[in-house]
């Protein structure tokens, strides 16, 4: 095992599954159905739908990806203080998907091509030049790429943080628990179950319970607490629309011992993808390997469960950056929502009106959530002023998104 997974000839393991952790008696009660209604869907959507129903899939994928990144370059050309937000945010664009094989390359590109991306397939050589690092990569043979011209990276933290500050300037109460002000959600209840003109009725609907004890009153709440979701949907007798479960992936952030002076002020020129890795900067002295996908179970009973991946992870960064700090110890182990059928689940639950749900991301949340969250404000503008929900979402870039396709009333 440890000598295949040094070599780097050999495409290391992207995915493993613990059973036992997820079912077993580690497992509460509520984390093992959540398993199973995951599983459920999952197995159905494999074995029961197709080729071109996955397409589709992709396609709506593409879209949403193709609306956020509209919406996110519209935010910061319409910034009061664009430039300076891009600088720090190290707004750097194009981005490479190397491949072993020409076979993966073509699919790669024409799957580009099909959703209407720039992209262009170019050699192991032009791809080094775009971005020297890869060149470090001890592969025996030559790889392919694929160039991805429109493809933009930043750093979400900063820019989230621009955005929070922003809906504060206008007056909107934001409580977050790193701040003290919401710990924990403990208990989401329905206090009042009358379905009838949500927005006029005088008593909220939802109590919300947190850790120290407080309760807070919502007329309109949307469950979007990441792989805790479908727990919380449980306490709320709607688990069957939210069978989302946790997939456990690492980060490793390296720092080098220079700063690099680039255009965008990262330390890579391009960020790229590897065997199923993905390596970005977005500051001048970094650069951070992401990726795997493990079913281990809930954080707090994973976390101990061990994986190849920090050492995989170690052994490429090093490679790549043999002037950094790279350690399989600082590699983190971070937990993604991933939805049964790929597609994030967004909009009204059917039978619990005034219930919303924003999640099941998966990998691809920074990627898509910019035009997500734009589906969800739409959805919850129709429940507020009483009109029909709408069957198609219109987005950033003229993009339109079939409604269905993302709703949690999908799985039923
Ligand atoms: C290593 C790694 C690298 C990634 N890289 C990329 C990338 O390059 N591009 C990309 O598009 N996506 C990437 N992703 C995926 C992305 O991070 C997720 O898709 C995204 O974070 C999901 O967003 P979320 O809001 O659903 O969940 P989260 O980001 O997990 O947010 C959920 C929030 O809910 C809070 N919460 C949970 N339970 C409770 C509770 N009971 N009470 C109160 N609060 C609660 C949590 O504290 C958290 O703040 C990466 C993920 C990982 C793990």
């Amino acid at each position: 095992m440890i000598k295949s997974t040094s070599n780097f000839d050999v495409v290391p393991p992207y995915f493993a599954l613990h059973l036992l952790r997820c079912v077993g008696p580690s497992a509460t009660y509520d984390e093992r159905a959540t398993f199973v209604t995951f599983l459920k869907h999952f197995l159905l959507t494999s074995l029961f739908t197709g080729e071109s129903e996955a397409s589709e899939r992709g396609q709506v994928m593409m879209q949403l990806a193709r609306a956020s990144r509209a919406s996110f370059l519209n935010t910061i050309n319409n910034h009061r203080d664009g430039k300076a937000l891009a600088s720090k945010i190290g707004l750097g664009n194009g981005f490479l998907s190397l491949h072993r094989t020409s076979d993966f390359a073509i699919h790669s590109f024409k799957e580009g091509q099909l959703f209407g991306e720039a992209c262009h397939i170019m050699s192991y050589k032009q791809a080094c030049e775009l971005e020297p690092r890869i060149a470090n990569l001890p592969i025996s043979y030559n790889l392919e790429a694929v160039h991805r011209v429109d493809d933009f990276t930043a750093n979400s933290a900063i820019y989230i943080q621009d955005l929070i500050d922003k809906i504060k300037e206008r007056g909107v109460e934001y409580r977050c628990g790193s701040e003290g002000m919401i710990d924990d959600i403990s208990q989401v209840e329905v206090v009042n179950r009358q379905l009838a003109s949500v927005s006029k009725q005088r008593q909220p609907r939802f109590k919300v319970t947190t850790a120290d004890g407080l309760t807070h009153n919502f007329d309109y709440i949307v469950l979007a607490a990441g792989v805790n979701t479908p727990l919380i949907a449980r306490k709320l007798d709607i688990a069957k629309y939210c069978p989302t479960y946790p997939l456990r992936g690492y980060s490793l952030t390296i720092y080098t011992n220079h700063s690099k002076d680039t255009e965008s002020g990262n330390f890579l020129n391009m960020p790229f993808s590897i065997d199923d890795m993905y390596c970005s900067s977005v500051s001048p002295n970094m650069a951070r390997i992401a990726g795997f996908g493990e079913l281990v179970g809930y954080r707090d009973k994973a976390i101990n469960i061990p994986s190849l991946a920090p050492m995989i992870m170690a052994r490429y960064a090093k490679s790549l950056f043999p002037d950094s700090d790279a350690s399989e110890k600082n590699a983190l182990q971070c937990f993604r929502p991933c939805s049964p059928d790929d597609l994030p689940i967004v909009g009204e639950v059917k039978t619990s009106p005034g219930v919303f749900m924003h999640t099941g991301h998966g990998t691809l949340g920074w990627t898509i959530s910019h035009a997500t969250s734009e589906c969800l404000a739409q959805a919850m503008y129709d429940r507020i002023k009483g009109n029909e929900s709408r069957r198609t979402y219109y987005l950033s870039d003229g993009i339109q998104v079939d409604a269905n396709r993302l709703s949690p009333n999908r799985f039923l």
